[in-house]
């Protein structure tokens, strides 16, 4: 059963809780979060690519970029300013998709192909540029997986156009250009080709 105060009391309830929150220490709370922000910001890695030869696939790499940037924090994908050197070159020719396996670091060099048999055939060219942009970052494929993964390349399906990387393939990515032995090591160098 339910007491009821009578008003007098409520009230004097009402003004010791204002002075109690009136009293808090305010300054706390915002010194607290802001250096980790600024750390995690000198401790990432930005690459930068030229995507001058991409051709007809300048957009779909932009897209896949953006893509990127916005699904990791501990790298950041950057156009590379004319005659800068770039980390990832993408060059645009007749054949498979294909990429160098990464992680690339400043002032290493990978290159994506974005081989236009991918597109002849009917795949997305934004999940192409993203996937093999994934290769850049130190990701393998991992066929034959879903549509939802990535780097399951054309095994997600000639419809499948997601060109986002699923929590594993970003915590991945993150683990390579974070601290600790993954964020040290060197780029694989391989060159992956994405046959269908
Ligand atoms: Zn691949």
């Amino acid at each position: 059963m339910l007491r009821r105060f009578p008003t007098p009391l409520l009230v004097a309830l009402c003004a010791l809780t204002l002075t109690l929150v009136g009293t808090a220490p305010v300054s706390a709370a915002p010194t607290s979060a802001a250096p980790s922000n600024q750390a995690r910001q000198l401790n990432q890695t930005i690459l930068y690519y030229d995507s001058s030869r991409a051709a007809e696939y300048s957009s779909a790499v932009s897209s896949a970029v953006d893509v990127w940037n916005a699904s990791v924090g501990n790298v950041r994908l950057e156009p590379a300013a004319s005659g800068q050197h770039a980390e990832i070159r993408i060059i645009t020719d007749d054949g498979w998709p294909r990429a160098h396996l990464g992680p690339v670091r400043p002032g290493g060099q990978v290159t994506v192909w974005m081989g236009r048999q991918g597109t002849a055939e009917g795949y997305d060219a934004v999940r192409i540029a993203a996937h093999e942009l994934g290769h850049s970052l130190g990701l393998p494929d991992t066929k034959s997986g879903p549509c939802s993964s990535l780097m399951s390349g054309s095994t997600g399906g000639v419809n499948c156009t997601n060109a986002a990387p699923n929590a594993s393939e970003r915590s991945r990515v993150e683990a390579n250009y974070g601290r600790g032995p993954a964020g040290e090591s060197a780029a694989d160098g391989r060159l992956l080709v994405d046959r269908r």
